[in-house]
């Protein structure tokens, strides 16, 4: 589901992230157990009653090499851009500053709905001091302490008051993919690549979102749906300097996808920030084809190519389940390989296996190779079905969910993947006692 985004903005050190960290608080207290996934603590989800929506806290966005004011404008501009609605924090013991004017400014250009939070606001006494505020603009300032959680519920109720609701665009019989990396890794290429030969029945479907743009071909009989994010990405030219930032506009594209293509540029390989977006399509549970591109520049020896993969596999451990293909956008080498593996992956996302089968398999694993002794005693698998597709979740009900070392777990998804066709898709393992 795409989630409506809202931005936080404001001069460095008013409270940007105290607040951010007070939104998405209780979120966070969710144990993030994927080796190897990094969190950018630049976006959470986060919630209040009913509503769950996507936060943004600028003030993580990193731009180098740029003078102070710069930055803030530039930030302010990427939420402009980029939000749905905009909390604009400024600071109740500083009071109004030139740079929250500057910002100001720019918000009432903007049509986007605007929240001023006035931080700092720690006991009644300051409390005085907002009415400066109303003279930017911006209606009526609301008095909140990050430090001290007040006022924070008022943001939050205004926020979802003035949050779109989400009314995702649904593909019934189409296999949804997304075309995510960096720039310049070939995103467009490959999607022109892809739409080459087929029968486009609709492009340029702008979804609820303006980060991207959804296009639905045919090919021999199978309806795709592609989501693009990579035109919109050269939109302006503050985009080049903030990097990191391409990312963030990955995320709704994923969410909308069952499959995402991770492109990889063979020639400048695996950088920190593929792992962040990549990260989050993990965390989604989303099946994944990691697609080496431009492998056509690339002066091939006798184990290039393995050489390549085994340096992703160490890159990516917790990508493991995901297929890798090498391909060149640009001569258009292997792409019908890329639409075979979609194919594939599509399958075993989707795939529903007879119970009777997934035990049989299961006691087999069992008897071959017992649990270990762990928190006082061993797993014991009594019986197992699988309760969801898209990703295959399997519910294990099993003696004491305590005694389940992780590396056994492990042994038991590789044991499923084995039996039967997982290539690319996660795979949920639910456990549940026996009563
Ligand atoms: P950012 O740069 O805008 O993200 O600001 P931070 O969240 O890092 O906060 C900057 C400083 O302000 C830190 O020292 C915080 O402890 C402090 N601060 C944040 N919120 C409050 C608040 O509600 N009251 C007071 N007195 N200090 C705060
Ligand atoms: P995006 O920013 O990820 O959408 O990347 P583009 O599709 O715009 O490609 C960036 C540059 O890489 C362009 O100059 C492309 O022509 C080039 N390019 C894309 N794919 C390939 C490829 O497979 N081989 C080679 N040699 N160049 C490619």
């Amino acid at each position: 589901m795409a989630l409506g985004v809202v931005a936080i903005i404001g001069s460095p050190n008013v409270g940007k992230s105290t607040i951010f960290n007070r939104i998405v608080g209780r979120r966070r207290a969710i144990v993030d157990d994927q080796p190897g996934v990094t969190r950018d603590r630049l976006y959470e989800t986060a919630s209040w009653l009913d509503r769950e929506f996507r936060l943004i806290d600028t003030g993580g966005i990193e731009i180098t090499n740029r003078p102070f004011q710069e930055q803030i404008r530039i930030q302010a501009q990427l939420a402009i851009d980029e939000a749905d609605v905009i909390v604009f924090v400024a600071d109740a013991i500083k009071g109004v500053s030139s740079d929250d004017r500057m910002v100001a400014k720019m918000l009432h250009k903007c049509k986007k709905p605007v929240i001023l939070a006035v931080n700092k606001v720690d006991n009644q006494n300051i409390l005085f001091n907002i009415t400066e505020f109303y003279s930017l603009g911006l209606g009526e300032p609301v008095a909140v302490s990050g430090e001290h959680g007040i006022g924070i519920g008022d943001i939050l109720d205004k926020i979802i008051k003035v949050l779109p609701k989400e009314e995702d665009v649904k593909y019934d019989d189409a296999i949804t993919f997304s075309i995510i990396g960096r720039p310049n890794v070939g995103k467009s290429s490959m999607v022109n690549a892809l739409l080459n030969k087929e029968r486009v029945i609709v492009s340029d479907i702008v979804g609820t979102t303006r980060d991207s743009v959804d296009t639905m071909f045919e090919r021999d009989g199978q309806r795709y749906v592609v989501i693009d994010t990579a035109g919109l990405q050269k939109r302006g030219k503050i985009y080049e300097a903030v990097d990191k930032y391409s990312a963030l506009r990955a995320l709704s594209a994923i969410d909308r996808s069952e499959i995402v293509l991770f492109i990889i540029d063979a020639n400048t390989g695996i950088l920190e920030q593929d792992k962040h977006v990549v990260g989050y399509a993990v965390e989604k549970k989303k099946a994944i084809v990691i697609v080496v591109n431009k492998w056509d520049l690339i002066k091939k020896e006798q184990n290039t190519q393995a050489e390549f993969e085994k340096k992703i596999r160490n890159e990516f451990v917790f990508l493991d389940y995901a297929p890798i293909i090498f391909t060149s956008a640009l001569t258009k080498s292997k792409i019908d390989k890329i639409f075979d593996k979609i194919a594939e992956v599509h399958d075993a996302y989707d795939t529903h296996i007879p119970t009777s089968v997934l035990n049989d398999v299961i006691q087999d694993a069992q008897i071959m190779n017992e649990a270990p002794d762990f928190n006082g005693g061993r797993l014991k698998i009594y019986f197992v079905n699988q309760a969801n597709s898209q990703p295959p979740t399997f519910v294990l009900f099993v003696n004491k969910p305590k005694f389940a070392h992780f590396s056994y777990l492990r042994y038991i998804e590789n044991r499923l993947r084995d039996a039967f066709n997982l290539d690319g898709t996660p795979i949920e393992l639910v456990l549940r006692e026996r009563v």
